[in-house]
């Protein structure tokens, strides 16, 4: 049978509750448990495809093709388990559900409402995803924060789920922020005693406090926590600045926050064993060799919205002892101001990211340009990839006016045009070729040496590709094609053999990247950057 472990969070968003939720799934992982972790995004939009990334941060594509939760990608990352798509909920799939079964005539005679249509459907979703995992124990992460309108009939879900399961089988686990004042330096802890209240409201009293300080929490603080949010003092923990993220659940373990997990759930006979993911996490402590990365993307003030690909980036360099320092690079000026590109040269190696639309294209085609001619380290991923393909059409082949059809969709030259099975599509959502595909590695290439197989799986989120019109011209001209689709019928990688390190790909590594184990393009990429800096 299997427990649940429900994380809310209170005060304000983006206090660390999907690093937090990791964290306790690899306490429990390291003392033998098998975990699982549904992420519940309480807006109405069926999934977060159609969301920009500038504000909800990255879309990340697990295996099974869902465009989901970017807390998804740090469940993978720190418990090396893959998540279905079923494991995102969202209030548009909820009612969507629930209304679809409303006309098909399911509840005739009845009046359906939140409690308890709404509440039995979230409840059936959360224990389906259980039965599905069969893991012992399920992470429920509520997304939001406590108090908000939307959220209510998840944790009120999860409170009669309290009531069904059993005590010893639900666990509560309640995160909110801890302030510093800047004048005087204290930390504050009225506004956890307010979330706590909040929570208690709606009948949730927790069982585990956390509060999130930018060091660790005084005794006074974590005494006052403990008194007025009524859970013993042993139940209180402080996460604050680590590190590296990867060093979080160690940091909690420290305190006896797995002891204290296990303790509550009946879970006995669970000795920790960190014996293999320490030196992991040791491997993201600081190094002294820095490597400044120029990253070409649109979203560029907001970290979150390419989280995969930073991670990606530190699982590389930490495997390779260096550091890397991600450079944004707003593409737009080197529109404005071509010359400006110039300035690239300051990087050891330039990435051009995964993106849709036309604004700052111009600016990453000279980006590539000057990567390819300056024979400086690139890596395009998706549009990255696409683009580079772009450039090359242009400034190798000679054709000037070649583009994406996503940007220029009269082009004389679509050297990027829509994949075949799009043509039709009128919908946007979860419409794209999305999800994990194989792969096939020509032998003797870069992309073949970095992953040392000729079979891969990689995921996907696209809606055009590299036009097979052009393929032999290309390749006429010295780009490798290096990577293709199972049935040949698709360009998945370009290299550029007569340069140190180029490298593309229609697909995004990133995602299935872990601490301890990079995915092989970014290892390259940064080895390859290593070498640019000696
Ligand atoms: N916009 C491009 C496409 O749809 C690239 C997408 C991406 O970078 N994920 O094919």
């Amino acid at each position: 049978m299997t427990k649940y472990i429900f994380v809310t969070g209170g005060v304000l968003s983006s206090v660390g509750k999907g690093i937090l939720t990791s964290s306790v799934g690899k306490m429990l992982q390291v003392r033998g448990y098998s975990v699982s972790v549904v992420k519940i995004d309480p807006y109405v939009n069926v999934d977060a495809g159609t969301m920009n990334p500038y504000m909800h941060g990255e879309v990340f594509v697990t295996e099974d093709g869902g465009e989901t939760d970017l807390d998804l990608g740090h469940y993978e990352r720190f418990l090396d388990t893959n998540i279905p798509k079923f494991n995102n909920i969202t209030t548009g799939q909820i009612y969507a559900s629930v209304i679809e079964k409303e006309r098909k005539g399911d509840y005739l005679g009845r009046c359906v409402q939140i409690i308890p249509q709404i509440t039995d459907e979230i409840k059936d979703r959360i224990t389906t995803a259980a039965k599905m995992a069969g893991t012992d124990i399920l992470l429920v992460e509520i997304g939001g924060t406590v108090g908000d309108i939307e959220g209510l009939p998840f944790t009120e879900a999860a409170r009669q789920l309290r009531l069904e399961e059993g005590y010893e089988n639900t666990l509560f686990i309640h995160l909110a922020l801890v302030p510093i004042l800047d004048v005087t330096k204290e930390q504050k802890s009225k506004p956890f005693q307010h979330s706590v209240q909040e929570l208690r409201r709606i009948g949730v009293q927790p069982d585990v406090l956390v509060g999130r300080c930018r060091v660790p929490m005084e005794d006074s603080i974590k005494k006052k926590i403990s008194l007025f949010g009524s859970v013993p003092l042993d139940c209180v923990f402080s996460s604050y600045d680590a590190e590296s993220i990867y060093q979080v659940p160690l940091e909690l373990d420290k305190q006896g926050m797995g002891e204290c997990i296990t303790r509550r759930l009946a879970l006995y006979n669970s000795k920790a064993d960190w014996s293999s993911w320490i030196p992991i996490a040791e491997s993201f402590k600081k190094h002294s060799k820095v490597l400044k990365i120029g990253m070409c993307g649109k979203y560029t003030k907001l970290s979150d919205s390419y989280v995969s690909i930073t991670e990606a980036l530190r699982h590389a360099a930490a495997k390779l002892g260096v550091q890397v320092s991600i450079e944004w690079i707003e593409t737009t000026k080197y529109e404005e101001n071509p010359s400006e590109v110039r300035e690239m040269d300051q990087y050891h190696g330039i990435m051009v990211l995964p993106g849709f639309g036309a604004r700052g294209t111009e600016g990453k085609i000279r980006a590539i340009s000057f990567a390819r001619e300056n024979k400086k380290p690139f890596l395009g991923i998706c549009f990255g990839f696409q683009l580079a393909v772009v450039e090359f059409t242009r400034n190798v082949l000679g054709h000037a006016t070649a583009d994406t059809t996503e940007v220029n969709p009269g082009t004389a030259y679509p050297v990027i045009d829509f994949l075949p099975e799009q043509k039709a599509i009128s919908h946007l959502g979860g419409t794209m070729r999305l999800g994990a595909y194989k792969i096939l590695l020509e032998p003797g290439t870069l992309a073949h040496t970095l992953y040392g197989t000729s079979e891969i799986y990689e995921r996907h989120r696209h809606r055009y590709e590299v036009n097979p019109n052009y393929w032999k011209e290309l390749e006429a001209a010295g780009l490798k094609l290096s990577g293709w689709s199972a049935d040949k019928k698709r360009v998945e990688f370009i290299e550029l053999p007569s340069h140190p390190f180029f490298l593309g790909t229609q697909a995004h590594p990133e995602f299935k990247s872990r601490p301890g184990r990079p995915s092989p393009p970014y290892y390259g990429f940064v080895e390859a950057c290593m070498k640019s800096s000696s």
